[in-house]
């Protein structure tokens, strides 16, 4: 049976080992952190589908709490666009809850895991990956196998020390990165706002995103800034927080978890996620909502297709073009619907406060195009973009960057069609070339 290493206890890797275990494969998965420190100290929104798109049975009632109705609000507070709550649907898991559940499923199905093991970069034999050298208490150590499965996320080693000739991006462009500040606080008097998540857009005039979400316990606040403008300083990160607690005295001192700072990317997939013996998934391949940066139901998704095809690879060795099977499944599915959403997001990461006014004022921006898990499902279409821009013609410093976006968006839909089904170096090169040009 072949040999599997995974690099990254991430959320993709984590279900492809699952599925690639449970047919009798070889999996192996080499996380950086102790078992007992994986995961970040918050909890996380995401939905069912997670599970049932991804084949992972859904956990018990006791690890996750149903989610919250859920409101956007505009730097002038003058809006509340209420997102249209699904009884039952949402639900927040805490990620270490969610982290150590899903290494305990792989664990059921024969994975095995080596933590404390830090992935230095794979091991290359021209432009095929061969395996990962990794270190583990201080040792240096080399680990061969048929594929490297990259969930290591989006700063992984692994993707960055792959040859150039592989044609994979190394790094993540800085205007695609989130940069955000989370901790709970206490609640000193138990009282919730409405809607009790609350997602303001350029809070403060600040090109992000932040969020309140108030429970009679604690008060999660998240900070973000776009990497456009930036990493997040301490200074916005206390202001930020200061005009909450102004809003809403009853925001307490004490820390109660997080507390700390850290990025996502928020980009459309990278163009190539697939050489010969390795696969990138999850935020390593940029498999995140552009706009808001959520990742762990397309992660899990996409780690499912990637098993998929390695399992119907059979005997074959796993060559880029036996993978890109994986990337085109998840690019159709999923990956290009998320392009506008990225399209989208880099127009808003040029515009100010006072426009962000204007556009919920007007009710060009609206709670339909803002609920990308409703049951409609994303709502953003080359059509709606072209109607954001011609509104925003009369806003002349938008100008440029309008008729840049106008420029392109007949080819959107075009591009995404384009993508060749089975691989060609010319034809994807080609393709490559005009995706990334949107
Ligand atoms: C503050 C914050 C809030 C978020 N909230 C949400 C949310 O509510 N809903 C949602 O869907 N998404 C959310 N996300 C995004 C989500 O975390 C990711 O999109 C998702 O986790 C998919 O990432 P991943 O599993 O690929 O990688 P990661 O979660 O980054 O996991 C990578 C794993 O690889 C390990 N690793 C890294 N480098 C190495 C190395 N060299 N060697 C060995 N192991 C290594 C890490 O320790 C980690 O275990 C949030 C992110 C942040 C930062």
């Amino acid at each position: 049976m072949k040999k599997i290493i995974i690099a990254g206890a991430g959320h993709g890797g984590l279900t492809a080992s699952y599925h690639l275990a449970e047919k009798g494969y070889d999996v192996t998965v080499l996380e950086f952190c102790q078992r007992e420190n994986m995961g970040h100290d918050w909890h996380d929104a995401m939905d069912f589908s997670a599970f049932d798109g991804s084949g992972i049975p859904r956990p018990s009632e006791d690890m996750y709490s149903f989610g919250l109705p859920t409101g956007f609000t505009n730097p002038a507070q003058t809006i509340m666009l209420r997102i249209p709550f699904q009884e039952g649907k949402g639900i927040y898991m805490d990620r270490k809850v969610l982290v150590n559940y899903l290494v305990d499923e792989a664990e059921k199905n024969g994975v095995s895991f080596i933590f404390g093991a830090e992935v230095i970069s794979a091991i290359t034999e021209g432009e095929r990956v061969i395996g990962v050298r990794y270190k583990k208490d201080g040792e240096d150590t080399i680990a061969l196998c048929d594929l490297l499965i990259d969930a290591a996320g989006m700063h992984s080693n692994a993707r960055k020390s792959l040859p150039l000739s592989c044609k994979i991006e190394k790094e993540m462009p800085p205007m695609d990165i989130f940069h955000v500040h989370r901790v709970y606080l206490e609640n000193t008097t138990g009282e919730t706002i409405d809607p009790p998540y609350t997602i303001e857009l350029f809070h403060m005039n600040r090109p992000g995103i932040d969020w309140i979400l108030t429970e009679e316990d604690k008060v999660d606040l998240l900070i973000g800034k776009f990497g456009t403008s930036g990493k997040l300083t301490q200074k916005e990160i206390d202001d930020a927080i200061a005009a909450f607690r102004k809003r809403y005295p009853f925001i307490g001192d004490k820390v109660l978890r997080g507390g700390k700072t850290a990025e996502i990317p928020l980009t459309r997939m990278l163009p190539l996620i697939v050489c010969d013996g390795y696969a990138a998934v999850g935020d390593s391949a940029g498999m995140t909502i552009p706009l808001n940066g959520s990742g762990i139901n397309l992660s899990m998704k996409a780690g499912k297709i990637l098993a998929d095809t390695v399992i119907a690879a059979g005997e074959k060795p796993l060559t880029r073009d036996v993978l890109w099977q994986y990337e085109y499944e998840y690019f159709q599915k999923h990956g290009k619907d998320l392009v506008m959403i990225d399209i989208l997001k880099n127009f808003f990461t040029c515009v100010t406060g006072e426009q962000v006014d204007f556009f919920l004022e007007k009710e060009i921006l609206t709670s339909k195009e803002l609920d990308f898990d409703g049951e409609e499902g994303i709502q953003i279409t080359p059509e709606y973009i072209m109607h954001i821009l011609s509104v925003s013609l009369p806003i002349i410093g938008l100008v440029p960057s309008i008729v840049k976006t106008m420029k392109f968006m007949p080819f959107i839909e075009t591009v995404a069609k384009q993508m060749p089904k089975t691989y060609d170096e010319e034809k994807v090169d080609k393709w490559i070339k005009k995706y990334k040009a949107l």
